[in-house]
């Protein structure tokens, strides 16, 4: 049951990049994921291997060609293939810890890399195109959005996390931002780790994470469904 990332870019170079390193460089040894960097070029039909063209309408900069970029998705997810066909884009819906979950319990995903303007409207809408959105900022390309993504899911597969507990408690699980952590030494440049932590107290300590959770999230994060009003 590995989860099988296509990813279709100008650029193969930059994969797997981070992904090659820890936990998910060694899942991805281990073959718990595997991963096909497909060059879009390769699917050009002219002499220059065009892969992208001037708008219509006008304006600035290129876009990127739906019969290019046809092939190439036909290529890596032919008819039949059951895994959802991402593409990363700025107008998309905001990726959420929900949607990575439901990802890493799927059979994979094919991802494509959009450079320049974007990528042609016909082709997401013949080929079903899912778009998703890593934040409200503009990237230079996809590529640096498919690796957080596919980041962000394989450290859920089975077996990457070494403590799968872990996992569960983060942010966004719940609906609430996580708690703050404090480790060893006891006092640092004068501060001191929260009394109740070294308590050894654990129903105390559970309590106290719960409302350390709560704060922030009601003062970072009030549009989070787990931060609750102060006031009714
Ligand atoms: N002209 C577009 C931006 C193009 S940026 C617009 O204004 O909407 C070039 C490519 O980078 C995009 O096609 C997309 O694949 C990628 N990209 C940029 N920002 C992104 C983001 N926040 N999330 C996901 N992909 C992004």
């Amino acid at each position: 049951m590995t989860f099988k990332a296509s990813v279709l870019t100008l650029y193969p170079e930059m994969f797997p990049g981070a992904l090659g390193l820890s936990l998910a460089g060694r899942a991805l040894e281990a073959g718990t994921w595997s991963l096909e960097a497909i060059q879009i070029r390769d699917f050009a039909t002219d002499r220059h291997r065009t892969v992208d063209d001037t708008p219509a309408g006008g304006g600035a900069g290129m876009v990127m060609r739906a019969d290019v970029l046809a092939k190439a998705i036909d290529h890596a997810s032919p008819e039949g293939d059951a895994r959802p066909r991402l593409l990363m884009s700025p107008r998309g819906k905001p990726l959420r810890q929900a949607r990575v979950r439901e990802l890493a319990a799927g059979p994979g995903a094919v991802i494509l890399c959009g450079r320049f303007e974007g990528v042609d409207q016909r082709l997401i809408e013949a080929r079903g195109l899912e778009e998703v959105s890593i934040g409200d900022f503009i990237l230079s390309g996809g590529e640096p959005a498919a690796l957080v993504l596919l980041d962000a899911v394989v450290r859920l597969l089975p077996g990457v996390m070494g403590n799968a507990v872990s996992g569960e408690e983060e942010s966004f699980e719940n609906g609430l931002l996580e708690h703050p952590h404090y480790t060893r030494p006891q006092e640092f440049e004068g501060r001191e780790i929260p009394e109740v932590l070294i308590s050894g107290n654990h129903k105390k300590i559970a309590a106290w994470r719960r409302a350390a959770s709560e704060a922030l999230t009601q003062e970072r994060r009030p549009d989070l469904p787990g931060a609750q009003p102060l006031l009714e």
